[in-house]
């Protein structure tokens, strides 16, 4: 049985950046300080626990919070939040990865312009809440603005582009969003695909990228797992197969791979 493992695993850049942000905040915190991450910092449970134990406190809202450090996820947050904190003179770092911030540059620029913007990704994901609170109300304009989340699909995408096409416009400008990392981690995954008769997508279950990836796997029709730890295996998937493909999520450790392919290797 062989193991083949995608070229683009472990953490991207944007979750690098924003794992190091929060240890660096973490580094001076004081017994009666607070640091807070508004939602999970990135979307792995594992790494955000670890987080926790060193005193990253993650909250959903900012209802109850009065003082402390507010750290803003890589996906972002909406204006609202942002607005929250600076009436409340909370301190804010932002570790807003900066291909989301293009994003949301770009969604300012449209709507200062007078565009209908349509932002094609997943609605209660909080990059996509981030933008739509830049974006606003819904313009009737027949000038229209297209933009994806960074961590989109690209088929998906050009499939919602050639459905929008249809529609009745003046104008249309397309931003291709979706960061490099994702393209390259999908790409990455496609030509895995070609060999393996089993695949095994490492990451967050509320993970968009990674389950972007395991979506692209399943529709390959190769038997395709999504799994955070190795806990999760089981030996049964792996019987009669041959060649084994690993891939995993921009906000995978790679300790965790390794540990997976251990496992793996053990079976
Ligand atoms: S997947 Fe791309 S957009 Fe998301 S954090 Fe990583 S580099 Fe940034």
């Amino acid at each position: 049985m062989k193991i083949k493992i995608a070229e683009c695993a472990g953490f991207c850049f944007g979750v690098k950046r924003a794992i190091n942000i929060a240890e660096n905040a973490l580094k001076g915190l004081k017994a009666k300080d607070n640091i807070y991450s508004l939602g999970p910092i990135i979307h792995n449970p594992q790494v955000v626990e670890g987080l926790f134990k060193k005193g990253l406190q993650v909250i959903s809202d900012l209802e109850k919070i009065k003082d402390g450090t507010v750290i803003i996820s890589s996906h972002g947050a909406p204006l609202e939040a942002l607005k929250d904190i600076k009436e409340k003179g909370i301190k804010l770092i932002d570790a807003t990865c900066p291909f989301v911030k293009y994003a949301q540059n770009i969604v300012k620029g449209l709507k200062k312009d007078g565009y209908r913007i349509i932002i094609v990704g997943d609605s209660a994901h909080p990059e996509i809440k981030a933008l739509k609170s830049i974006a606003g109300k819904d313009k009737k304009s027949k000038k229209i603005g297209v933009i994806s989340q960074t961590t989109q699909n690209k088929e998906n995408y050009i499939n919602e582009i050639k459905n929008i096409l249809g529609e009745d416009f003046s104008e249309v400008k397309v931003f291709n969003t979706i960061c490099n990392d994702t393209s390259k981690r999908q790409l990455a995954t496609r030509s895995l695909l070609k060999d393996c008769d089993l695949m095994i997508v490492i990451g967050g279950k509320n993970s968009a990228n990674t389950r972007r990836l395991w979506q692209i796997c399943k529709e390959s029709g190769v038997d395709s797992f999504h799994i955070e730890t190795e806990l999760e295996m089981k030996t049964k998937w792996f019987k009669g197969k041959d060649c084994i493909g690993i891939t995993s999520g921009a906000s995978t450790p790679d300790s965790m791979v390794k540990k997976i392919i251990e496992r793996i290797r053990r079976f």
